[in-house]
């Protein structure tokens, strides 16, 4: 029978798309890693699972036991997956400008999930950040995989994201763009190709304006799960050649157009990766192979980026956001 014993043994393996409209003139080719094709819909099933086999084998994990985490949803989904099928229990802690469907996602796994306020410094008791910690000290048999630090994240990413795109682009990529959160992905799939290409392949992180990353001061922007207002240990800070800031209007103006235009309904991050590797496929010639991962589906940003009211209040939407968001990569 063609049976997977359980989803986890289909994190990973995500196919490579080629944008066709929104790169419509650009010289370079732009091929899409289409992470929501992980059973929880994003790129973070693959650090969910390395981190709790990681911890499992060190004993920090034992059976039981409960899985504590900062999360704005999408690492919680894959550790929810990954606890479900082997007996743990999550108790989640998301920052309140989070999508409320991402919340109600995790609940339906079966998680806990706390909310805190965004508009609290890092080192507030309510911050997120102290939340999660405070939970961990006070939860029997509790672990924190803590994504911001571990070193799995960045390694999930070096033993899967990297080779795969290495070897799906017959190793013809030439520009890796990603967007920059904990700086997993961008650390461990772009240390891996520039090691395997004898550092040809050139790493551009892409950045919410206003974000440290790209010489920011930390808030406010609007786009989910990228930028930071800390530097978490687990970006390598030698690995991007380039950080490009993107705008939230840009970001969202992009991400309406995947949408309509490739059939890509994707998050807000995933706008704001493609209008970054856009600005560098224009720059590029026939040659060059621009690889940019979307890190995750647009269905929980459907009463935010995909709602015109609320794009509307934030003065995102006039006739001419979308052309301006091909005119400013063009
Ligand atoms: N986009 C989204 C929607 C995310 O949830 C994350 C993870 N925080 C990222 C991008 C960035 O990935 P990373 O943490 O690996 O830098």
């Amino acid at each position: 029978m063609r049976v997977h014993d359980s989803l986890i043994e289909l994190m990973g393996d995500t196919p490579l798309v080629r944008l066709h409209n929104v790169a419509a003139g650009v010289p370079a080719q732009v091929l899409a890693k289409v992470e929501y094709f992980n059973p929880g819909g994003s790129v973070k099933d693959r650090i969910a699972l390395r981190m709790v086999e990681a911890a499992e084998r060190s004993g920090a994990l034992r059976p039981g036991g409960t899985i504590v985490e900062p999360t704005s949803g999408n690492t919680g989904v894959g550790l929810a997956i990954v606890a479900q099928r082997k007996g743990y229990r999550c108790l989640f802690v998301v920052p309140d400008k989070v999508a409320k469907d991402k919340v109600a996602v995790l609940r339906a796994y079966g998680a806990e999930v706390v909310v805190c306020p965004t508009a609290v410094s890092p080192d507030h008791p309510d911050s997120y950040y102290s939340a999660s910690d405070r939970l961990a000290r006070e939860t029997p048999n509790a672990w924190k995989p803590d994504q911001y630090s571990n070193p799995e994240n960045p390694a999930s990413h070096y033993h899967s994201t990297g080779p795969e795109i290495w070897e799906q682009t017959e190793g013809r990529i030439t520009h890796f763009v990603a967007g920059i959160g904990t700086g997993g992905t961008i650390s461990g799939a772009g240390r891996y190709l520039k090691d395997v290409s004898g550092g040809r392949v050139k790493v551009i992180g892409a950045d919410p304006e206003g974000s440290v990353y790209s010489g920011g001061s930390g808030r406010p922007y609007l786009v989910e799960g990228v930028g930071e207002d800390i530097w978490p240990a687990t970006y390598d800070t030698g690995v991007c050649d380039e950080v490009i800031a993107v705008a939230d209007r840009d970001s969202f103006g992009m991400t309406r157009r995947l949408a309509r235009e490739e059939a890509l309904l994707v998050g807000g991050s995933c706008g704001m990766a493609v209008v970054a590797a856009l600005r560098v496929a224009a720059a590029g010639g026939p040659d060059d192979v621009v690889v940019v991962l979307l890190p995750d589906g647009g269905r929980g940003y459907l009463s935010k980026i995909f709602n015109d009211d609320w794009m509307a209040d934030y003065g995102f939407l006039s006739t001419s956001t979308d052309e301006g968001a091909v005119r400013d990569v063009l």
